[in-house]
C-alpha cells in the first residue's frame, strides 16, 4: 500500500515543533513525513537579532534539518517553495543554489496528500520608497548575516579610521529595540578587549511612527525601555514616519533627513511571497492563510496552516513564537484524529502567557498574562526559558541539556 505523504512547509518554530511531536504519534507504516525548508538549519527566529549584531553564531545555535530528519524519522527536502498548487496537491521547489551561486539541484516538484504550511512571515515595508533597494531586514538567517557582515566592516572603519558610522533602525517594536540594544552591547563588550572605543563613532537612531517604543507593552515598560535605550546612547525619534530610504539617508515625512550608512527595516510582517501569489483561498490583509479552529483551510480540509503565515478565522492572534509553538503543540496532538475524521476534537484555545523584551544585557522587561509587569533577572530568565524550552521540545531532554551546557562553556571560552 502506498504511504500517504504529509508534507510540512517550513521548519521554523511551528513546523519543527509540530514534526518533532507528531512523529511520535502517527503510524509510520501508513504515513510518510516530509519537511521542506529553504535553509539547512533550524533557527530560533527570536534570536536573529543576535546573529545580526554578531553576539551569537548560527553554527553554534542552529540545528541541522538532516540530523533532525534521521532522528525523528522524516525526509528532509531542501529547497525554496516557489509555487503551491492546492488543486493538484503539488509543490514546486525553485532550483537549489548555494551561497556562491552554484546550482546544486534543479527545479523539482513534490506531491502531498496532507500539507502543513508553516512558512512564517517576512518584514512588511508597506511599499515605502527605497526600502527594497537600500534597507536591510533581519527576518531570515541569510539577511541577518548579510547585515552583520556589512556592520562589521563599518565598525572596523569607525574604530581604525575614526570614521562616523550612521545606523538607523526603523521600528521600535520588539525587533527594533532588541537589535539596537544588542548592537550597543556587542560594541561595548568588544571594546573591553581592545584599545579602540568601538561605540564612540557609531551613531544609532531608532525611528518610530507611534509616540512610544514597544507600543504593545504597558506604558510603564515603554517608558523604562526608552530611558534604558537613551542611557546607552541610542537616540529614539518618536512620532516620525519614514517617507523614503535612499542610498545614504532616511527621509522623514517631517522633511528631516537623517544620514544613514545602514538602515534596518523592522516594522510589521506579511506572509511570504509564495503565499501572496496564491489564488482561490481565503487570506488575511497581509496574505496569511485563513484557517478554522483546527488549522484547516476553510475550503480544503487536507491543508493546514500554523504560525505566522496563518490567521484563525474571527480570532486573529499576534505573530509570535508563543502563538506558533502553542499551535504546533495542538496540531501535533490532534493531527491523527483530524485526518482520520474522528469526532469531538476540541478546538484550539490560545493562552496568553505575556511578552518579554531585552535591551541587550542592559535591561529586561516583561508582562505575564497582560497583568503583572516584571523586570531584571526574572524577565531575563523567563526570556531564556522560552528558548531553552523550545530546544528541549525539538532536541529532547538529553540533547537539550547538552546544548545548554555547551552554550555555557562556549560563552566562557569566548
Ligand atoms: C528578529 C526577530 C525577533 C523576534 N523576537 C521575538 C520574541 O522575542 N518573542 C516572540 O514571541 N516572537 C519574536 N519574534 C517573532 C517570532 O520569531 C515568530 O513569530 C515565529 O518565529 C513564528 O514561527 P513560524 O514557525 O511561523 O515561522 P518561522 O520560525 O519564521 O519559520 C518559518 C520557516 O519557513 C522557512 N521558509 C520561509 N519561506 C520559505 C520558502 N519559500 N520555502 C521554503 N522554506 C521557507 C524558513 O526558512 C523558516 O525555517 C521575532 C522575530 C524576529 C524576526
Amino acid at each position: 500500500m502506498r504511504k500517504k505523504r504529509i508534507v510540512v512547509l517550513g521548519g521554523g518554530i511551528a513546523g519543527l515543533e509540530f514534526l518533532s511531536r507528531v512523529t511520535r504519534k502517527i503510524d509510520h507504516s501508513k504515513y510518510q513525513l516530509c519537511l521542506i525548508d529553504k535553509n539547512e538549519l533550524h533557527i530560533w527566529k527570536p534570536m536573529l537579532h543576535t546573529f545580526a549584531a554578531g553576539s551569537n553564531a548560527p553554527s553554534e545555535q542552529g540545528i541541522p534539518f538532516l540530523i533532525q530528519a534521521k532522528r525523528y524519522n522524516f525526509v528532509f527536502e531542501p529547497g525554496e517553495v516557489s509555487e503551491l498548487n492546492i488543486k493538484n496537491k503539488k509543490i514546486t521547489l525553485a532550483a537549489y543554489v548555494d551561497k556562491y551561486g552554484k546550482k546544486i539541484l534543479p527545479e523539482r516538484h513534490v506531491n502531498f496528500d496532507y500539507l502543513v504550511v508553516a512558512l512564517g512571515s517576512q518584514t512588511n515595508d508597506f511599499n515605502t520608497k527605497g526600502v527594497k533597494d537600500y534597507a536591510y531586514t533581519i527576518d531570515d538567517l541569510g539577511k541577518a548575516l548579510r547585515f552583520y557582515d556589512d556592520l562589521k566592516n563599518y565598525i572596523i572603519q569607525a574604530a581604525i579610521l575614526e570614521e562616523k558610522h550612521y545606523l538607523v533602525v526603523v521600528g521600535a517594536g520588539a525587533t527594533g529595540v532588541e537589535l539596537s540594544g544588542e548592537i550597543i552591547n556587542e560594541l561595548k563588550q568588544s571594546a573591553q578587549y581592545s584599545d579602540h572605543d568601538f561605540a564612540k563613532n557609531i551613531d544609532l537612531t531608532v525611528v518610530q511612527s507611534g509616540d512610544r517604543v514597544l507600543p504593545s507593552f504597558k506604558q510603564e515598560i515603554s517608558q523604562a525601555v526608552k530611558e534604558t535605550m537613551n542611557g546607552i546612547g541610542i537616540r529614539t525619534l518618536l512620532s516620525q514616519r519614514v517617507a523614503e530610504v535612499t542610498k545614504d539617508s532616511v527621509v522623514l515625512e517631517s522633511g528631516e533627513v537623517l544620514p544613514a550608512d545602514q538602515v534596518v527595516w523592522t516594522t510589521g510582517v506579511k506572509a511570504p511571497n509564495v503565499l501572496q501569489q496564491l489564488a482561490g483561498v481565503e487570506q488575511s490583509k497581509i496574505s496569511q492563510l485563513v484557517v478554522n479552529n483546527k488549522f484547516q483551510l476553510l475550503d480544503n480540509a487536507d491543508i493546514f496552516a500554523i504560525g505566522d503565515c496563518s490567521q484563525m478565522q474571527n480570532k486573529p492572534l499576534p505573530p509570535t513564537a508563543q502563538v506558533a509553538s502553542q499551535q504546533a503543540i495542538y496540531l501535533s496532538e490532534y493531527f491523527g484524529d483530524i485526518i482520520d475524521g474522528r469526532p469531538n476534537i476540541p478546538p484550539f484555545e490560545y493562552r496568553d502567557y505575556g511578552a518579554l523584551v531585552s535591551v541587550g544585557r542592559y535591561a529586561s522587561f516583561g508582562t505575564f498574562g497582560n497583568r503583572m509587569a516584571v523586570k531584571g533577572l526574572i524577565a531575563q530568565l523567563a526570556h531564556l526559558y522560552l528558548y531553552r524550552r523550545h530546544q528541549m521540545q525539538i532536541l529532547g531532554i538529553w540533547r537539550g541539556l547538552s546544548a545548554i551546557i555547551a552554550d555555557f562553556f562556549r560563552k566562557k571560552a569566548r
